[in-house]
């Protein structure tokens, strides 16, 4: 069922799949994602998806926050206006949340343009609605976790919604705001992470759901970007490259960075707590660094040239010798 939701933008809208009132839809709800575009949930929260769609008293809701008008188009989409496309994108969406049995899905409708900041930091026209409107589906729906972009993502539409989203979780009174506030990976994957702070789910018994959903979005692969395969080998790298000494115990895996402080610690800036996290990195490769300068990489010189080519040939003639 498709309600017409009282957002900012007449275009929004709120599709219930399994046709419950609009009250228990949201309140039910225990897991809530919000993302920049039609796609960008499937692809970073299969985890929360998949539990819910897997447990009776568990409910996934999405929060799609633009209209998809300014998308690439490509192929059989080539010739559509960005009225046609946006039309073709919100279809995709809704498929996806009845294919994936969603509690409910919004879809904001805001203009991409309208809700990212100038580069000199000036505030976006529709900032304010759109922190304002998440606050409002915060407040009826009240989750356990609060899934957004996560603040290292190079996509600065998804920035924005990171940054509105904060805002709009710290207007909550404590005992209504989320246990958790959880960043996940679509535009910059997060392995570069220390692995004790990285929040590591595993979703191997998910990648066939997550196909179907990543599928709905033709007119985002048919421009030659297979979103569906690069998804799933994301998925797998992690579960692969996690750990060299020990063997797999998922196919696939997300990673994510755990963002509560954010919301409970007002006085936290998204810069200091980012940079908590690049300066440690920077520090492990800085001591890696460290520890090998013992056998510091000497410039090449015609002497050193000399004394590997030399010690190749005692080589073989050793070995010739032994022939
Ligand atoms: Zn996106």
């Amino acid at each position: 069922m498709r309600w017409l939701w009282a957002g900012t933008n007449k275009g929004a809208e709120l599709l219930i799949p399994d046709n419950t009132d609009a009250d228990t839809a949201l309140s039910r709800t225990t897991h809530l994602a919000i993302g920049a575009h039609q796609d960008d949930l499937e692809i970073g929260v299969i985890h929360a998806i998949g539990v819910c769609y897997d447990t009776p008293d568990k409910w996934f809701t999405g929060v799609t926050v633009t209209n998809g008008s300014g998308s690439p188009r490509a192929g059989k989409y080539a010739d559509f206006t960005d009225e046609q496309m946006m039309a073709v994108r919100k279809q995709e969406q809704r498929d996806a949340a009845i294919i994936g049995k969603y509690s409910a899905q919004f879809q904001l409708d805001f203009p991409s343009k309208d809700i990212k900041s100038g580069k000199d930091g000036s505030k976006a026209k529709k900032h304010d609605e759109l922190a304002q409107e998440i606050y409002q589906i915060l407040l009826k729906t009240q989750p356990e976790v609060l899934y957004v972009h996560n603040p290292f993502d190079k996509h600065e539409t998804h920035s924005a919604i990171t940054r509105a989203t904060i805002e709009a979780v710290r207007m909550l009174p404590p005992e209504q705001q989320p246990k958790q506030l959880l960043g996940y990976e679509v535009w910059r994957g997060l392995d570069w992470m220390a692995d004790d702070k990285k929040i590591i789910l595993d979703v191997s018994e998910y990648i066939p759901l997550q196909q179907q959903l990543v599928d709905c979005f033709d007119s985002q692969t048919t421009g030659g970007k297979d979103y569906t395969r690069a998804t799933v080998g994301r998925q797998a790298d992690h579960a692969t490259f996690r750990e060299s000494h020990c063997v797999d115990t998922a196919t696939h895996a997300s990673y994510m960075v755990n963002m509560t402080s954010l919301m409970t610690d007002h006085n936290l800036t998204l810069e200091k707590f980012t940079s908590d996290y690049t300066n440690a990195f920077a520090e492990t490769i800085r001591k890696r660094n460290e520890q090998y300068q013992l056998h510091d990489i000497k410039p090449g010189t015609q002497m050193a040239r000399a004394a590997a080519n030399q010690l190749f040939e005692q080589i073989n003639l050793a070995h010739h010798s032994r022939t």
